[in-house]
């Protein structure tokens, strides 16, 4: 059974065994690391807005 890196929890669904951690853990992940480059996730969403 997978677990999440973060909080250690199993992970129950696909795509989140896929990545390692759950949903949330995820979310929070990803706000940190925006906040070190940063960046805002805004900035993410408008680029890849921009791409379409
Ligand atoms: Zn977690």
């Amino acid at each position: 059974m997978k677990k999440c890196r973060i909080c250690n929890r199993k992970l129950m669904n696909y795509k989140s065994i896929q990545r390692g951690m759950g949903p949330v853990c995820e979310q929070k992940y990803l706000e940190k690391l925006y906040k070190e480059k940063q960046i805002s996730v805004d900035d993410i969403l408008q680029q890849k807005k921009g791409e379409n």
